[in-house]
């Protein structure tokens, strides 16, 4: 079993962006969670050959990992979680981190002190979303803060982050934050203070609104080959001609049949009661379940190609294997190809199939996928 990452394809994206973003802004990778469960040891070295030189990431764990492959040669921002005793060694190795509150900022600077190096910080700020960053009041304080201490600061960015731009029912709330950012920026600069970058989009906003791109755009899912929501589609699609989707899946997950068997009418296939074979039916076993990120809402639903057939899932998803019926499927061996995401012959099986079946988002699918599936960088 194995997961490959197709580097033509995270060329073809990222040309993409590039075009749809234009040139004076700059591209982060967001490789958070395992970069989406593509793998961040593969995956990053693939976007760095892309030219990209900016990584995004949850955690300081995650950082590291990213640091030990692209060293000095890219920045790294760590968006969220980073342990105050993990403060130090950031500011060490260069890496850039939010500060969302005042705490945050107290640690970094006595770190930044002993050091005797200045910390690379991103000030998040809320502008509605309700989650993490700065208000207006703590924003000033922090800013007197910094200003009493600027050899100690690089302020990197200035950041908040949008509360469903990939959904026209959030528009008057994402249009309201994107105002809001921009007084933020003005109170920065009347305290004679600068951000190298502003930054608040993620992919669906870079596509929806430009107004929200500023000198950054921290892009997840795109780069990735999947829009944020069919309706970013659509909107990207305004005023093109036709319906070519211009992205191109990165990832594909492949297995093979591990062995085969005819199992007889009136018999129960795998745990439980949940199939019964109303026909004399050839089954094929492969070694991919739930605990591989094959999720168990799949069971009875899932859908695999094999010899070029879409084939179901037969009973129940269990933790290392599934049953997928192929009496329609030809003379099917073990050892046959199997493909659980991607294409064979002219059939696919996308990311979004499992979606409509399961009611997780992509993002989801994606992000769970084990770790312990190999990941192979091809052409
Ligand atoms: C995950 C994330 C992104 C990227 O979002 P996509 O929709 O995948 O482009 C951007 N910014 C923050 C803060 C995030 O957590």
């Amino acid at each position: 079993m194995e997961i490959h990452i197709s580097r033509s394809a995270v060329e073809n994206n990222f040309n993409l962006i590039r075009k749809i973003v234009g040139e004076n802004v700059r591209i982060s990778s967001v490789v958070k969670a395992n970069a989406y469960g593509h793998g961040i040891e593969s995956y990053v070295p693939v976007a760095r050959g892309s030219g990209i030189d900016h990584f995004s990431v949850f955690s300081y764990n995650e950082a590291l990992q990213v640091y030990k492959i692209v060293k000095k040669s890219a920045d790294i921002m760590v968006m969220g979680w980073i342990d105050s005793s993990q403060i130090s060694d950031a500011v060490k190795k260069g890496i850039e981190f939010y500060i969302f509150n005042i705490e945050r900022l107290e640690i970094a600077l006595s770190d930044a002190k002993a050091l005797k190096k200045p910390a690379n910080i991103h000030l998040e700020v809320e502008t509605g979303m309700n989650r993490t960053g700065f208000s207006k009041k703590d924003f000033k304080q922090a800013l007197k803060i910094i200003s009493d201490n600027k050899k100690h600061f690089k302020i990197k960015g200035l950041c908040s982050h949008l509360a469903g731009p990939e959904s026209i029912a959030n528009h008057v709330r994402v249009k309201n934050q994107i105002k809001f950012f921009n007084t933020f920026k003005s109170e920065l600069e009347k305290q004679n203070l600068a951000a190298e970058y502003s930054h608040l989009a993620c992919s669906a906003a870079a596509v929806c609104y430009p107004g929200s791109r500023h000198n950054l755009v921290r892009i997840g899912i795109m780069q990735y080959g999947f829009w944020s929501s069919r309706e970013v589609f659509l909107r990207y699609l305004n005023n093109k001609t036709g319906y070519n989707n211009p992205l191109q899946r990165v990832i594909t997950w492949k297995s093979e049949v591990m062995s085969t068997k005819t199992v007889k009418t009136g018999k129960f296939i795998s745990y439980g009661t949940t199939y019964l074979a109303t026909e004399d039916i050839k089954t094929a076993v492969v070694p991919v379940g739930y605990s591989f990120g094959y999720s168990r809402s799949l069971s009875n639903r899932g859908r695999v190609l094999i010899n070029g057939v879409r084939c179901s899932v037969i009973g129940l998803v269990n933790m290392n294997m599934i049953t997928i019926d192929v009496t329609r499927a030809g003379d099917v061996k073990p050892g046959d190809e199997v493909i659980i995401i991607g294409e064979q012959n002219d059939m696919a099986i996308s990311v979004d199939s499992f979606s409509e079946i399961t009611q997780q988002i992509n993002y989801e699918i994606l992000s769970r996928l084990s770790r312990d599936i190999p990941r192979i960088v091809v052409k």
